[in-house]
């Protein structure tokens, strides 16, 4: 059944129901719930571990696992998640596990623009309302075809990386050689085709492997091999149905979208895996400038973030094409049910004193940030009273009275601004100007209506605030 039909009574049937809470919840039918959001694991209901109860852990496993399985690549702390989703609109629930970015290595690299390459990974890192976005692994492909030149090439990339890695190779031979330089670190295989998918499965039965399905722009092709690797004892599978940019890019995402449609809407298992795609392959278009390479991989990566990727192989390591890539993914992959936020109360910025300047703004993230990153380069000393609005943006906060005068003179009571400040003037966000006066008549104070953006906070301090006679 799919998600998004599933209600708390279909699960709350085949529990236990003995209300023990012993799962942590007030009874039975509360842990349905949490259990139908996808908040908590099956294993949290003691009972239901029992092995009488065996057959309802069954069926309840049977409506809750995720359509598209989740499959783990790498070890240890560093290793990803790919899939494990459930819906194919966001809003239907949330999607879970974040696109995957890989960047590529060639065997045939120099050693120094290798190890220049997976430096500029490792340190790609960008600071978001909070959140250190990064890239999360490397494909090694062997395009000499040498099998000891790939080994080295594997090796390398793990011991100067710790990255989870992909390995590229359509030869048995040359897969088994890079494998073998990194046997117990649980790489994605790259690709069982219908010509090698026979030692390729067996490759990735023996190292413990996920492995890659690969048939591009034949996806009965591609369903047929699914179908043989399962069978041949191959569980974890990650599915390539082919990637090209320009006047192949409406046939990859469509092929994209009815992978995930018939994986999640029309319950088709063999084709519930998560997919992969390959950006790097606009590098093969010829360009005159490697710049419209790098321009073109970058919205093909988008439209494929956008469009159910769960991994991306990618060429370019410039900036410019990567973060809003990362930024999009991160936007993508938020959760819908839960706003953005940050901790309520009282935040420094440079040296404030007891009359420095109180602003205030609400606790969603992306705005809290932009406050903050504007009062930081501004370089301003004063406080700044982040109040409660659930998450809300200042605006949406006001129309949905999540921003109330009584929640203004509740939070400046409450983290007790009047002992910080010898003065009592509060600066509103512009978009918070209609609660000005009652906020005074609640509080006491006087409420001065700020800019309505924050990048207009120098300004309007240079104009209104005058420190020595505040
Ligand atoms: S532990 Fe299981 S049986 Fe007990 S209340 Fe929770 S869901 Fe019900």
């Amino acid at each position: 059944m799919p998600a998004k039909e599933l209600s708390p009574i279909d699960v709350y049937k085949l529990l236990p129901r003995t209300n023990c809470k012993e799962c942590g919840e007030t009874n039975c039918m509360a842990f349905a719930t949490r259990l139908v959001n996808r908040e908590v694991p099956l294993e949290k209901c003691p009972p239901l571990m029992d092995p009488k109860n065996k057959p309802l852990y069954d069926k309840l496993w049977g409506l809750l696992r995720p359509p598209i399985r989740a499959v783990e690549v790498g070890v240890g702390d560093g290793k990803v998640t790919l899939g494990g989703e459930y819906v194919v609109y966001r809003h239907e629930l949330t999607y879970f596990h974040p696109t995957v970015i890989a960047i590529d290595l060639s065997d045939e690299m120099e050693e120094e623009e290798m190890e220049a390459r997976i430096k500029a990974v490792r340190e790609f890192e960008y600071e978001y309302i909070g959140m250190k976005l990064k890239l999360d692994m490397l494909a090694i492909r062997s395009t000499s075809n040498d099998p000891s030149r790939f080994e080295a090439a594997v090796r390398k990339a793990w011991e100067a990386s710790k990255m989870p890695l992909i390995l590229c190779s359509l030869d048995p031979t040359v897969m088994e050689q890079g494998l073998a330089a990194v046997p117990d670190k649980r790489p994605l295989i790259y690709a069982a085709t219908k010509d090698n998918w026979r030692e390729m499965a067996e490759l990735a039965i023996m190292y413990g492997c996920p492995l890659v399905a690969s048939s591009p722009f034949d996806l009965n092709g591609l369903k047929s091999i699914v179908k043989t690797l399962l069978e041949y004892g191959v569980k974890d599978i990650v599915l390539d149905p082919g990637t090209l940019g320009s006047e192949g890019l409406p046939e990859t995402l469509n092929n994209f979208t009815a992978l995930r449609i018939a994986a999640i809407d029309k319950g088709d298992d063999l084709l519930g895996f998560p997919l992969l795609g390959t950006p790097i392959t606009v590098w093969g278009e010829e360009a005159e400038d490697p710049v419209i390479n790098e321009w073109n991989e970058a919205m093909l990566a988008a439209a494929l973030i956008v469009r159910y990727a769960d991994a991306l192989i990618m060429h370019s390591i410039s900036g410019w094409a990567l973060l809003p890539l990362v930024i999009l993914r991160q936007n993508i992959y938020t959760d819908p049910r839960k706003p953005v936020s940050v901790e309520p109360g009282v935040r420094r910025f440079g040296s404030p004193n007891e009359l420095s300047p109180v602003l205030l703004t609400s606790n969603f993230a992306l705005t809290y940030y932009t406050v903050a990153s504007d009062l930081d380069s501004a370089k301003i000393d004063c406080h700044l009273v982040v109040v409660d609005t659930e998450g809300l943006s200042v605006e949406s906060a006001i129309a949905g009275r999540k921003m109330t005068a009584d929640t203004v003179a509740e939070a400046l009571k409450n983290f007790k601004v009047g002992e910080i400040v010898k003065h009592r003037k509060l600066i509103l966000p512009g978009r918070a100007a209609r609660i000005s006066g009652e906020v005074e008549e609640l509080s006491g104070w006087k409420a001065m209506v700020g800019p309505l953006d924050s990048s207009g906070i120098p300004k309007f301090l240079s104009e209104n605030w005058k420190p020595e006679t505040e």
